[in-house]
C-alpha cells in the first residue's frame, strides 16, 4: 500500500487553494477527512449566506463582460483548460482521491470524463448558440429569428462521489454560453473544486467567472439556489425535491441529476462470460457509490446458473486497496457513514434470507471504511436493498423467466436513470431497451457506452430526476431563448379599414390554405 501523502495534497498547498473562498478572514473552519485513513486532510473556510450572496455579486459583475466577449475567446479558454486537465492531470487525481479514497483508475475516468466534456463543447458550443432562422408569421413577410442569451449566473449543487466531474462538467457548457458560475462542493470534498477552479483560471478564465463556496448544504444550498439564475443540482432525490421546491418558487429552471438504483438484464442469449466481466465494473465501480452503476442483475433462468458462477470469479478478482497508484481496481468507501449504510443493508438481506455469494465484509486492514465487492442471491421485496439505493458495493443476481418478466422486474420501483441490456442480438436487446423506462439504456455494456455518448442527453425519469446534461440541451438548458420577428410592410394586425368579418374570413382562408398545403407536401 503505497499512502504517502502527494506534495499537492500537503497541507499548505491546500490552505493556498482556500485563499480565494471569502474576503474576509474570520469564518469558522470545517474539516475535511481522508476516507484512506480518517486523518484530517485540512480544513476549508465554513461560509455563510452573505458569503454566498458576495461570491454571486462578484460573479455577476464578471458575467456581463464575459458574455460581451467574442464566442471565440470564449472557446479558446477550454481550449486551453483540456490541455491544462491533461498536463497536470497527476495532480488532480491526488487531490480527488485523497479526499475520496477512491482508486486512481477511478479517479482517471474523472479527469478524462472532463477532458472529453471541454473538447466536445469546445467543439460545438458555436453551432449550438448559433442564431437560427425560423419560419416567419406570413412567409416571406415576417422574418423570425431565435437567438440563445445566457441566463445570467448558475448555481451548481455538487455531491462528493465524482467531485471533479460533478464540479465542473456543467460549469463548461454553462460558462462556454456566456454565464458565471457559483460552485457549492459537498462539505467531504471541497478541495476538489477549487482545484479545478485553479486550473479554468490558469487557462485564462476571469476569477469571479466561476467561484466556489465552501461549507454544509443544509445552511448554504438553500441561499445558492436563491441566488441562481439556473440551478444544477446532483444528489439524493430527498435533497432535490428542496432545491425544485426554492427554484419553483423563484420561477427559475432546473436540472436534477438524483438516484438510482439501476437494473441489469442478461437475456438467455447473451454471452454469459462478457455480462459478467463487464457486470463486474458496472456494479463495483467507485466501489458501487456511482448514480448510474448497477445494483440488480435480472438474469434469465436459462444462463442464470453460468452468470452467477462467472461473476462471482469476476468480483473475486477485483483488487481492493488504498492508495496513491494505479495497484487497485475497487477504493474504500468516502465516508463512515457511507460503510454503515452499505453495512446496513448486507446485514439486514442476510438477517431476512438472502444469501452472499462473495464479500460481505468490511476491511479494515485496508482502510477504516473498505468494504469488499458483495454479491447476493435470494434478495426479496421486505429487504432494504431490494428497491433502495445502496450506493455502496452490493449487486443483487435474481432469476427470471424470460424478457416479459425481466423487463416487468426492471421498471419496478420509483427511480429510472440507467440500465443495461445483454444479448447476443442486438436488434432485439434495443428492443428491449424501447421497454426500460430510465433516461439511458446501454446494450452489452453497464453505464460507459452511455455516459461516454457526450453528444447525447444524460438524465433520469420519475425519482431519479427532471432535466438533462451533455448534448446540445446540455449547452441551451443554461440560456434564454429570444424570437426577434421583423415584420416587413404592415403590422400583422387588422388594418382599420378592413372590415372585422372580412377580416376573420381572410385569416380563416389563410388558415385552410396552409393546412391544405401541409398535407399536399406530406402527400407528395
Ligand atoms: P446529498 O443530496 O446529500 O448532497 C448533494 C449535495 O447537496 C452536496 O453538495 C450537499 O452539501 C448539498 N446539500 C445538502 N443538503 C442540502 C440542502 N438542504 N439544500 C441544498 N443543497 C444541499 O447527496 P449525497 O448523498 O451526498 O450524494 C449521493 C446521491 O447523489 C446518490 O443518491 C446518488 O445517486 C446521487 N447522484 C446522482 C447523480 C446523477 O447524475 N444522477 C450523480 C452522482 C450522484
Amino acid at each position: 500500500m503505497s499512502l504517502s501523502t502527494p506534495i499537492v495534497v500537503r497541507r499548505s498547498r491546500l490552505d493556498a487553494l482556500c485563499d480565494a473562498v471569502v474576503t474576509v478572514a474570520d469564518r469558522p473552519s470545517l474539516s475535511v477527512e481522508s476516507p484512506f485513513d480518517a486523518t484530517t486532510l485540512g480544513t476549508v473556510p465554513a461560509c455563510n449566506a452573505d458569503d454566498v450572496r458576495e461570491a454571486f455579486d462578484r460573479a455577476r459583475t464578471a458575467q456581463s463582460e464575459w458574455a460581451d466577449r467574442p464566442l471565440g475567446e470564449r472557446l479558446a479558454v477550454f481550449e486551453r483548460f483540456h490541455e491544462r486537465v491533461l498536463d497536470e492531470q497527476s495532480s488532480l487525481l491526488d487531490v480527488v482521491q485523497a479526499e475520496t479514497g477512491k482508486s486512481r483508475l477511478d479517479a482517471h475516468e474523472e479527469a478524462v470524463d472532463v477532458a472529453s466534456t471541454a473538447r466536445y463543447y469546445a467543439t460545438n458550443a458555436r453551432s449550438f448558440l448559433a442564431s437560427r432562422q425560423r419560419t416567419g408569421a406570413v412567409p416571406f413577410v415576417t422574418r423570425t429569428t431565435e437567438h440563445r442569451r445566457p441566463v445570467g449566473v448558475v448555481g451548481i449543487i455538487s455531491p462528493w462521489n465524482y467531485p471533479l466531474t460533478l464540479s465542473i462538467s456543467d460549469a463548461i457548457p454553462a460558462l462556454l454560453a456566456g454565464n458565471a458560475v457559483v460552485c457549492k462542493p459537498d462539505e467531504g470534498t471541497p478541495f476538489t473544486a477549487l482545484r479545478i477552479r485553479e486550473l479554468l483560471i490558469e487557462s485564462g478564465l476571469p476569477a469571479d467567472l466561476f467561484a466556489v463556496v465552501t461549507g454544509r448544504g443544509d445552511e448554504l444550498g438553500e441561499t445558492v439556489v436563491e441566488e441562481s439564475d439556473y440551478i444544477c443540482f446532483t444528489g439524493s432525490t430527498e435533497v432535490g425535491r428542496t432545491v425544485a421546491a426554492t427554484a419553483g418558487r423563484n420561477l427559475i429552471d432546473c436540472s436534477l441529476e438524483l438516484g438510482g438504483k439501476n437494473p441489469m438484464l442478461v437475456l438467455a442469449d447473451a454471452d454469459v462470460d462478457a455480462a459478467a466481466e463487464n457486470a463486474a465494473r458496472a456494479c463495483f465501480a467507485n466501489a458501487g457509490q456511482l448514480c448510474i452503476s448497477i445494483e440488480r442483475i435480472y438474469v434469465d433462468s436459462d444462463v442464470r446458473e453460468d452468470f452467477l458462477d462467472a461473476f462471482v470469479k469476476e468480483t473475486q478478482r477485483l483488487t481492493l486497496g488504498a492508495g496513491y497508484d494505479f495497484d487497485y481496481d475497487v477504493g474504500t468507501l468516502a465516508s463512515e457513514a457511507q460503510l454503515e449504510k452499505v453495512q446496513s443493508h448486507v446485514e439486514d438481506a442476510v438477517e431476512k434470507g438472502a444469501s452472499v455469494q462473495t464479500g460481505g465484509r468490511r476491511r479494515d486492514d485496508v482502510g477504516p471504511y473498505a468494504y469488499e465487492p458483495t454479491v447476493l442471491t435470494g434478495v426479496t421485496d421486505e429487504m432494504l436493498c431490494a428497491d433502495a439505493e445502496t450506493f455502496g458495493p452490493v449487486a443483487a443476481v435474481y432469476e427470471v423467466s424470460g424478457i416479459a418478466d425481466a423487463v416487468e422486474r426492471a421498471n419496478e420501483g420509483p427511480y429510472g436513470l440507467n440500465a443495461s441490456v445483454w444479448s447476443g442480438d442486438t436488434a432485439r436487446a434495443e428492443q428491449v431497451a424501447a421497454r426500460i423506462e430510465a433516461g439511458t439504456v446501454n446494450v452489452n455494456d453497464g453505464y460507459a457506452a452511455a455516459w461516454g455518448s457526450v453528444d447525447a442527453p444524460m438524465g433520469g425519469i420519475g425519482d431519479s430526476g427532471i432535466g438533462r446534461r451533455h448534448g446540445e440541451v446540455g449547452l441551451t438548458r443554461f440560456t434564454e431563448s429570444q424570437t426577434v420577428a421583423t415584420q416587413r410592410g404592415r403590422p400583422l394586425t387588422r388594418p382599420s379599414g378592413v372590415p372585422p368579418r372580412l377580416w376573420t374570413f381572410l385569416l380563416n382562408a389563410n388558415e385552410r390554405l396552409a393546412n391544405r398545403l401541409t398535407a399536399w407536401r406530406r402527400s407528395g
